[in-house]
């Protein structure tokens, strides 16, 4: 099979700010094996850039052979070449299992036995800003019926309360690391009042006692992120938390979070399914395994001023995929 690949440049249509960094311009790399397509998206807070994503991609060449449907062979190979990386074997595994419903003419949540409808909503993420800002693009963005704010910063109580003013509707909230665990459990405490459905990442990922005494202290379900990328970084956090969110570009695409989902699952854990900034290609990716889950967070592409993709199609908040085979994605037409 033959790979190829190139970047773009996907604009933030609001400079996006989280409790640690500002993204503007998200350099995300596209990814074709033959006629499939896929996406990575790498993290600077996973070191990874679009120059390491091009790295592995060049590393990956010999390794995948002309059958596409050896999947689980070429990226166990690929495993056992290259450490980490993970957003580019992402890149690759999105490509062939779109290349493999392609060939076989299903779309992919067909190859994985799912019907396709998706039950959830997605949230819509509000980055942090001024709290009268922050209640503006919740305004703007009213369709939604789940926000995710960023928190993770002084302010950040009355940036939750700025966005209850502006809607009813659910709000989780994302600290990224930002809090230390007393701060945590304070800053929780005050945040129920603007009625939480849940809280992701409220510290270190790192301080694993400071997090079993955050989930002690509070009643609202403490989802982890940072520092879970695979299913092999699941048992670290077993007692600490109440979830965890899953992201293709953190754990190297489909068929991991698959493996992802199934180990949460027997350790009665609650899943999320989040994302990068990344465009339709990677969205739709996850969103033929959004069934699985419990809380979806797949908004990557709606932040975006210049989405050069189609793919899943959003309707106050509901995702719909398309009956096309494979991803079921296409250029944008200009
Ligand atoms: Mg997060």
């Amino acid at each position: 099979m033959n790979l190829s690949y190139h970047t773009i440049d996907l604009e933030l249509e609001h400079p996006f700010r989280i409790s640690r960094s500002v993204t503007k311009i998200k350099k995300n790399v596209i990814v074709n094996i033959d006629e499939g397509i896929g996406e990575a998206a790498p993290s600077a807070y996973y070191n990874e850039t679009s120059d390491t994503v091009i790295e592995s991609l060049e590393k990956s060449k010999d390794e995948l052979g002309d059958d596409p449907f050896q999947i689980e062979s070429v990226l166990s190979n690929l495993n056992k070449k290259i450490r980490g990386s993970f957003s580019a074997k992402a890149g690759i595994d999105i490509a062939l299992h779109d290349l493999a419903g392609k060939r076989l003419g299903v779309p992919l949540y067909k190859l994985f036995g799912l019907n396709g409808k998706i039950p959830l909503v997605t949230s819509y993420t509000i980055g942090i800003d001024t709290p009268e800002k922050m209640k503006e693009k919740t305004r703007e963005a009213k369709d939604f019926l789940i926000y995710k704010v960023k928190v993770g910063v002084e302010n950040d109580t009355e940036m939750v309360k700025a966005v209850r003013e502006a809607t009813d509707a659910k709000i989780r909230v994302d600290a990224n690391a930002g809090w230390a665990a007393d701060e945590a459990i304070e800053r929780i405490h005050r945040l129920k009042e603007y009625d939480i459905e849940f809280v992701e990442q409220p510290i270190d990922p790192e301080d694993k006692e400071g997090l079993r005494k955050v989930k002690k202290n509070v009643d609202v379900p403490i989802i982890i992120d940072e520092h879970l990328m695979t299913s092999k970084d699941i048992p670290k956090f077993l007692g600490v938390c109440d979830g965890i969110n899953i992201k293709l570009a953190k754990c190297g695409g489909v068929r991991e979070a698959l493996r992802m989902i199934h180990v949460a699952r027997a350790h009665n854990l609650l899943i999320m399914i989040g994302c990068m900034i990344e465009s339709s290609v990677s969205i739709t990716a996850a969103a033929h395994i959004a069934s699985l889950v419990d809380f979806l967070d797949l908004d990557g592409n709606l932040l975006l001023a210049n989405d050069p993709y189609v793919g899943v199609k959003l309707e106050k908040g509901k995702l719909y995929l398309s009956d096309l085979p494979g991803l079921g994605v296409m250029p944008k037409e200009v």
